[in-house]
């Protein structure tokens, strides 16, 4: 029997990896997209195929999950196996300047979602996409049992997207699994999320259409993996025997500023001669450390992560030399460097 996926935020750079993950396994997947004047689906654009063509698995339906009645309507039609939640208003510095939008998407957008699956009367295992973000102030290493403390209204809005997924598991038997992903970036990144700035700005400088690039706190620790290995994590997790709650992360650490150096030597750069301060990349309150452990993710599902930062530096300005001198997409060919992808 073809197994049915269903995935928001199918657009986005994680969505895209899933997406190529599960029909690589056989799956037929059914992806939510927002109607938007402009076309959104460039990461994906590679899977699509004709849908009147009969080997087509991949399918888009229009929605947002400040719609619920359209996510019961779907989820009846779909009857999907397994439900992966991706979508979300998912930069920390414009959820300050768009705090209410933020909540409803990434906080409420999670119960629509959880309540259209119990309306349609379907009973598929259900992933949400949780985020080292709300262990926020909480110092490292973090893992399942670290408190949270959230630091800006997308990590509280986690939050609470975390607990009310934890509450349908206890209140309703659902297999409902949090996935506590840390940072996790690729060539695919949202360009204004600061490994793709640096990496996209690297190239740029390389190429000479560019001179500087402006960035906030160097300071920061982030524990940043490789997103096409953290798909897989996500998978497993809806494979495991129980549903439970798994950190993904490398467990290494580096400063904003090793990431930048890392960057622009690897394209024979000095950052310090183009490298300049913004105080508007600056945030109310900021996350200084998140460095996570995922010892359970390794012991209970056999995930562990095997790009280190470094190396996902070094994959990145590859990959945005590569398009910018070919004027093409940077991952039609990264693609091929995931072992996971094709599993
Ligand atoms: P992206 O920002 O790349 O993708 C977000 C997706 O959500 C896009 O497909 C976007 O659609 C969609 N979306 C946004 N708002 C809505 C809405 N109202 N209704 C329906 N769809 C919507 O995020 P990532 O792929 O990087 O992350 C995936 C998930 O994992 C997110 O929930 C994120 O918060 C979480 N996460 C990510 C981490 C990371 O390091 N990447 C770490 C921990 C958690 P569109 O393309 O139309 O904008
Ligand atoms: P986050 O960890 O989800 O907030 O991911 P980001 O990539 O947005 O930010 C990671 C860290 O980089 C945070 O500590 C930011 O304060 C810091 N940072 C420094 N300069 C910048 C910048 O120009 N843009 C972004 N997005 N972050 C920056």
């Amino acid at each position: 029997m073809t197994k049915r996926a269903f995935i928001t935020g199918i657009t986005g750079q994680d969505g895209s990896y899933l997406a190529e993950l599960l029909l690589a396994k056989g799956y037929e997947v059914h992806g939510l997209i927002r109607r938007a004047s402009t076309f959104n689906t460039s990461r994906i654009d590679h899977l699509y195929v004709d849908p009147h063509d009969p080997s087509a698995k991949l399918f888009l339906h229009y929605g947002d999950l400040s719609d619920g009645s359209r996510l019961v309507t779907l989820l009846a039609e779909i009857q999907p196996d397994e439900v992966y939640n991706l979508a979300a208003q998912s930069h920390v510095r414009v959820s300050f300047d768009e705090p209410e939008h933020t909540g409803d998407t990434t906080g409420m957008g999670t119960i629509r979602l959880l309540e259209a699956v119990r309306m349609a009367g379907i009973h598929p295992r259900f992933y949400q996409a949780s985020s080292s973000e709300m262990f926020g102030a909480t110092p490292p290493p973090q893992n399942e049992d670290t408190p949270f403390y959230p630091r800006s209204p997308y990590g509280a809005a986690k939050v609470y997207s975390y607990w009310v997924t934890k509450n349908y598991r206890e209140a309703y038997d659902m297999f409902a699994v949090n996935g506590i992903l840390f940072n996790h970036e690729s060539p695919r990144r949202g360009e204004t999320f600061v490994t793709r700035k640096i990496t996209r700005a690297v190239a740029a400088i390389k190429a000479g259409t560019q001179d500087h690039v402006y960035l906030g706190n160097l300071d920061s620790i982030r524990d940043w993996g490789y997103a096409a290995e953290y798909v897989e994590g996500m998978w497993r997790m809806l494979q495991a025997d129980e549903p439970d709650d798994f950190v993904l992360a490398t467990g290494g650490n580096f400063t904003v500023r090793d990431f930048v150096e890392t960057s622009f030597s690897h394209a024979g750069l000095n950052w310090e001669e183009h490298v300049r301060f913004d105080e508007r990349y600056l945030r109310p309150t900021e996350v200084d450390a998140l460095v996570g452990d995922a010892s359970k993710a390794q012991d209970k599902l056999g995930w562990k992560a095997e790009v280190d930062t470094a190396e996902l530096a070094r994959i990145m300005v590859d990959a945005d030399i590569a398009a910018l001198s070919h004027s093409g997409r940077p991952w039609i060919d990264e693609v091929k460097l995931t072992s996971w992808g094709t599993k």
